[in-house]
């Protein structure tokens, strides 16, 4: 039987363009896809979800509250290999903005950080877990998420050279 890679697909604070790539990409990739990955988390895919072991995380978008900070140091206990997507998850930009701010900006947007509980900073994913593979770009240059897909179908042994 062919053995196929777990993966989890999440996104966090982001506009979520490296999902529409993702998305995209199975124009070309889906009957492969279908065939090597079992997707058991990727809510832009299916309904039905499951939060049990990964393979592989991919995670989009820079974390902006505490609640978000949880939910990732989560996946990381249940993911072997977690994979940082976009500049916002590599680097916390453009998503963390308003780290930037002079005290006027970010006074002036103090009621919208009380509103919805945010962190007083932005923080890119290495922040707060470990990371094992960066996919760099705004949104992420498809080709580096590819090479990153392709070593982990190897690495785990879905695929072979
Ligand atoms: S890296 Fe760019 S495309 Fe990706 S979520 Fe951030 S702003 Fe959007």
């Amino acid at each position: 039987m062919q053995k196929k890679l777990r993966v989890g697909w999440f996104s966090f604070s982001c506009c979520e363009d490296s999902t529409i790539l993702f998305v995209e990409l199975m124009n070309e990739r889906f009957l492969d896809w279908k065939r090597l990955i079992d997707f058991r988390h990727a809510r832009v895919l299916q309904g039905r979800n499951f939060d049990d072991y990964l393979d592989v995380a991919f995670v989009e978008g820079a974390i902006a509250t505490e609640r978000d900070a949880d939910e990732l140091v989560r996946i990381r206990s249940r993911s072997k290999r977690l994979v940082a997507i976009g500049a916002c998850a590599c680097e916390g930009m453009p998503s963390g903005q308003r780290n930037e701010f002079d005290e006027e900006k970010k006074r002036e947007i103090q009621f919208l950080v009380d509103r919805f509980r945010l962190c007083e900073r932005v923080r890119k994913v290495s922040d707060i877990v470990v990371v094992d593979s960066l996919v760099p770009g705004c949104p992420m240059v498809e080709q580096a998420f590819l090479d990153v897909l392709d070593k982990y179908l190897m690495e785990f042994g879905v695929v072979h050279a």
